[in-house]
């Protein structure tokens, strides 16, 4: 799905302005959105996931209004925040077993498919009945993966993913996410130059709340 989003902005209600007239056009497969900390990448991923509120633009996904439209969003919508917490105490396949409950699974068996699928799929399957507080982080951003994957959805935002990973896991990581960004549209906040320029085919450099830049990364990380 193709996502279009026309000058949209955000200032908190301590002055601070998070996003200045965004605009961007965001195509299925991979896009990189590339900027320091503080950047509005955060805000900007929480306004596309419908979970925080704009104060000007407007959003589309093709022709869904993603400002007003946000259960049908939420169906389509696959989410993964930056520093998402997990329960300790409960093994992957507990955990992923009661969000597919939730989203609406009720048959056991097709659920089991289901989870047994997106486990294989992150390569958690082996340490599926181990508990999540024993993962290390690489393995904790897989499964936020599996849990962003259920219900198939076509527009998967994932905000730093990568940060704190070793590279074996980086490696690991990025492999997942080409897979699953094969045939859908996925957007991937970082501030880590070669999660972009290894990943994605289209991306934007945003500071400030300005995008800076728009383009292939071949082309725009040469400039950085
Ligand atoms: P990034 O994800 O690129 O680090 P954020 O969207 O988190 O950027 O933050 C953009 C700016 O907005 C920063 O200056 C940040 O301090 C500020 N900010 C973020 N959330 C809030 C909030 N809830 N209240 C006030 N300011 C905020
Ligand atoms: P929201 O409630 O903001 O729409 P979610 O639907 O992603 O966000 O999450 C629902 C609840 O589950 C939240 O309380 C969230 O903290 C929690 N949660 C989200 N992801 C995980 C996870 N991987 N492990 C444990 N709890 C999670």
């Amino acid at each position: 799905m193709e996502l279009r989003i026309r000058n949209l902005s955000k200032t908190y209600a301590n002055g601070v302005v998070a996003l200045d007239r965004v605009t961007l056009s965001i195509l299925p497969g991979m896009f990189g959105l590339l900027g320091p900390n503080g950047a509005g990448k955060s805000t900007l991923m929480r306004i596309l996931a419908t979970l925080q509120e704009c104060d000007a633009g407007s959003v589309f996904l093709d022709d869904i209004d993603v400002l007003d439209e946000q259960d049908e969003v939420r169906r389509l919508l696959g989410y993964l925040p930056q520093d998402f917490g997990v329960y300790p105490k409960v093994t992957a396949y507990e955990l992923l077993d009661h969000f597919a409950q939730l989203k609406g699974l009720a048959q056991r068996g097709r659920r089991r498919e289901v989870v047994d699928g997106l486990l294989q799929q992150t390569n958690l399957f082996e340490v599926r009945h181990q508990k999540l507080g024993g993962f290390s982080g690489g393995m904790r951003q897989r499964f936020g993966i599996a849990q962003a994957l259920l219900g198939d959805p076509r527009l998967i935002i994932v905000d730093e993913p990568t940060a704190g990973l070793d590279p074996q896991e980086r490696v690991r990581f990025h492999n997942l996410l080409s897979d699953i960004g094969d045939d859908r549209t996925v957007i991937l906040s970082t501030h880590i130059v070669s999660d972009v320029a290894d990943l994605c085919a289209s991306m934007a450099i945003i500071n400030k709340g300005h995008v800076l830049l728009c383009g292939e990364p071949a082309r725009l990380i040469e400039g950085i």
